[in-house]
């Protein structure tokens, strides 16, 4: 039993023992990932609904397990919570994002901007913006190739002012800013005139019934006029139906994510898919 604060003791129960245990085992277990690179990015491209063309990347975190194979976020995402560990899983994506992205732009390829999640945790180490800054520098990668793409709840954080200017001087650099999952937060309106943003994210819960439920058709208009007024970019997450992609473009909307177009890949799978862009 823990006895947490005031006079009130929680005692664990196994279910919850179980999972405490699973997390620390996980936290030992990807420490050892990260030494030994077992941290890679997948790519997602984002196209534009207009011209069908590739005009940006999502790099999504992989474990590659020497066991149990190909892990997503979903098995070990909760590592991102974790300052430390966030920190240098950050470390670890940034400069394997940036040394592909070098590769790549050596190779002629256009992709636009390739775009890293970063969670609240990473908002709370210190030289986030100079670490990322220095690796692009090193591997001679424009920042413009570059894009984070934060949540609301970074923005609604703690150290919410460390955020701030950590995002303006993303900006200043030329780093791209979305706006993540934008719908399903909380007092989203102020967070677009309050950041810095060059871009907002739809939530695919929106995207998801956009044929069959009005409201969320609503909503999702809605946001595409607000994306509009603001000059923001505006790109449509987990299409995964032309429908889906038909009202989209119908809606005026500029670009679109989602397994219609391609899964997350990894990185040479990606270049041979660039490879046959760039050829066309
Ligand atoms: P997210 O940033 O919202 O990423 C989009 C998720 O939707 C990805 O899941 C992607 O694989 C999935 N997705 C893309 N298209 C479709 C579709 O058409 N249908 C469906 N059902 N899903 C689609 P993934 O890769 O499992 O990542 C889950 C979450 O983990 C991400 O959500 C993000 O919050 C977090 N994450 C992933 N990589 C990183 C990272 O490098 N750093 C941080 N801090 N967080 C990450
Ligand atoms: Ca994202
Ligand atoms: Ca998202
Ligand atoms: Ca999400």
């Amino acid at each position: 039993a823990k006895s947490q604060g005031r006079n009130r003791v929680v005692t664990y129960s196994p279910d919850m023992r179980r999972a405490i245990e699973k997390r620390v085992s996980l936290g030992r277990g990807i420490r050892e990932a990260i030494a030994n690179e077992e941290i890679v990015p997948f790519y997602q491209p984002k196209v534009s609904l207009l011209t069908g063309e590739i005009v940006g990347l999502e790099a999504l975190a992989r474990w590659r397990h020497p066991e149990k194979g190909i892990l997503a976020p979903d098995v070990f995402g909760a590592v991102f919570e974790d300052h430390e560990i966030a920190g240098s899983i950050g470390k670890l994506l940034v400069s394997k994002i940036a040394s592909d992205v070098r590769h790549w732009l050596d190779r002629g390829f256009s992709f636009g901007r390739v775009a890293i999640n970063l969670s609240p945790a990473e908002f709370g180490q210190p030289g986030l913006v100079d670490n990322m800054l220095r690796t692009l520098d090193w591997l001679k990668v424009p920042a413009s190739s570059f894009e984070v793409e934060v949540t609301e709840t970074v923005l609604l954080g703690r150290n919410s002012s460390n955020v701030s200017s950590a995002l303006e001087q993303f900006q200043q650099q030329g780093i791209g800013i979305a706006l993540d999952d934008f719908g399903t937060g909380y007092a989203s309106l102020t967070h677009l005139k309050q950041f810095p943003l060059d871009h907002i994210k739809i939530d695919r819960s929106f995207v998801r019934n956009l044929e069959s439920d009005s409201d969320d058709e609503a909503i999702v208009a809605a946001i595409i006029g607000l994306g509009q007024r603001l000059q923001l970019q505006v790109t449509a997450e987990g299409v995964e139906t032309h429908g889906q992609a038909r009202r989209l473009r119908e809606l005026g909307c500029d670009h679109a994510q989602g397994y219609l177009y391609a899964k997350p890949m990894p990185a040479a799978q990606l270049a041979e898919l660039l490879e046959r862009w760039s050829s066309v």
